[in-house]
């Protein structure tokens, strides 16, 4: 398997340094150390730049969140200016500042129906901890202290700190922390692909949803607080969900008095066609949260959004909200992200998303599945999956151990493209700005990679 050997000293420097003092996210440290990390240096519009000067189409937007490109004047302008106005004041104690303010109001426009108050964290996994704070002060307010399980999804992502980590359903996150904690449940998602066998799509969502309503009459609503799900299940593998699937999860949240409380972490801001991915499948969440898009990712700032009854009971109780960071609302996160948000409403980017260059993308990505590798793609918008498979008539995917998935994205990689990879699936998301001559070269790059690993495997 090829890695990438570090060429320069400085290269070699930045990777020693790395692997002797930084711990990453999700890595294997002893591992890493031995190739040492890929540096990347700098950024402009949809590529990226490793040390080595090596340029990569970033067919991820860095983590699903540069929305906007990088290197763009308008975020950096907005940020300094903010630097220099006032770098730092909190928002607690009474007060508040004009990009708080602002972005709140700007939130209220965009976000769907129904939401409209915003309360400010500092990554999509604080945004979920803050919500299960308030789902459970929502019924505490409401006297029903003993509807405190929350019901969420096997393979959702929902974030790594103690209650977001609860909420994931990718079990390799539980055993090292002894989590979830209790009172979090997890039922199964809408993985058609996977596990629908001969059911139609739409069959399949039904049964699916229907997973929620068992669950909780096996628990009583009475004890159920809330549902909680991404629209598109992102890190579990990029799960599409069949059309009768979110109207169907609607329909019982209504019907149990069940919150319904809808991560928006990936699928916000034009990801899917239209502002929220709640706008793309008809849901009415109680409680949204976002992160990523909401800055483009140039600076770190999540929101959770309330409205209706919850946002009613939080704003009349009598007693203080004791919740709350000392980053909440920071001026300049809040200043990049209300010039974030003007660079995508002048520049129509989630109407580009839902129109010419979404379509344009989709096509080219259902161009991959005459490839004999590809069992399938699906996406939605901006967003796709390419699941790999070792008999594209029975679905049946390779052994993990041959880590199929890891090796394409390492050949993406050293051909210049991010891909990820999740399980044997490739993920694109890409920015939004991106063009159809951009679009071109990344999925020229994303099917000579294919082929490479096909040769691997000996399938072509
Ligand atoms: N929710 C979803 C849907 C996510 O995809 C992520 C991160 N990929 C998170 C929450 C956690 O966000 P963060 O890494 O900013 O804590």
């Amino acid at each position: 398997m090829s890695q990438t050997v570090a060429k320069s000293n400085q290269t070699k420097r930045w990777q020693e340094m790395d692997a002797a003092h930084h711990l990453h996210p999700f890595t294997t440290h002893h591992e890493l150390a031995k190739k040492g990390a890929r540096v990347i240096t700098k950024a402009k519009g949809v590529h990226i730049w490793d040390s080595e000067g090596n340029r990569l189409i970033d067919g991820m937007a860095g983590l699903w969140c540069v929305q906007v490109g990088y290197g763009r004047e308008e975020l950096a302008e907005a940020g300094y200016k903010a630097l220099k106005e006032l770098p730092f004041y909190n928002t607690f104690f009474q007060t508040t500042h004009p990009y708080a303010a602002e972005l709140s109001a700007k939130l209220a426009e965009v976000t769907p129906k129904g939401i409209d108050r915003f309360f400010f964290a500092n990554s999509g996994s604080e945004g979920n901890d803050s919500a299960v704070k308030i789902i459970r002060y929502y019924w505490n307010l409401q006297g029903k202290p003993q509807k405190k399980v929350i019901i969420a999804r096997k393979k959702a992502y929902h974030g790594v700190t103690m209650a977001s980590a609860s909420l994931s359903g990718l079990t390799s996150m539980h055993p090292q922390a002894d989590l979830p904690l209790p009172g979090f449940v997890h039922i199964d998602c809408p993985y058609w692909y996977g596990d629908g066998g001969d059911m139609t799509p739409e069959d399949f969502g039904l049964k699916i949803a229907r997973r929620l309503e068992e669950k909780i009459l096996e628990l009583g609503a009475e004890n159920i607080a809330a549902f909680v799900a991404e629209p598109i299940q992102g890190a579990g593998g990029l799960i599409i969900p069949p059309s009768t699937y979110w109207p169907e999860i609607n329909r019982i949240c209504k019907k149990y008095d069940i919150l319904l409380h809808v991560d928006e972490v990936i699928c916000g801001f034009g990801r899917t066609g239209k502002w929220f991915g709640s706008d793309t499948y008809g849901i009415e969440p109680d409680m949204i949260n976002m992160a990523k898009g909401l800055s483009s990712g140039y600076q770190p700032i999540a929101a959770v959004g309330i409205g209706g009854r919850i946002g009613e009971a939080i704003f009349n109780s009598s007693e203080e909200w004791s919740h709350g960071f000392t980053y909440s609302g920071h001026p300049v996160a809040c200043a990049v992200a209300l010039a974030n948000l003007d660079v995508m409403q002048k520049e129509k980017l989630v109407e580009k998303a839902g129109g010419e260059i979404g379509a344009y993308f989709q096509k080219k990505l259902k161009e991959l599945e005459d490839h004999p590798l590809v069992g399938e793609t699906r996406g939605v918008g901006l967003i796709g999956g390419i699941e790999l498979v070792k008999d594209k008539k029975t679905r049946e995917k390779y052994p993990s151990e041959l880590d199929v998935g890891y090796r394409c994205r390492v050949h993406c990689f050293d051909n210049g493209l991010v891909m990820r990879a999740i399980g044997d699936t490739m993920v694109l998301s890409p920015p939004l700005v991106i063009t159809k001559g951009e679009l071109d070269e990344l999925f020229g790059l994303a099917r000579r990679c294919i082929d490479l690993i096909a040769k691997d495997l000996g399938r072509s």
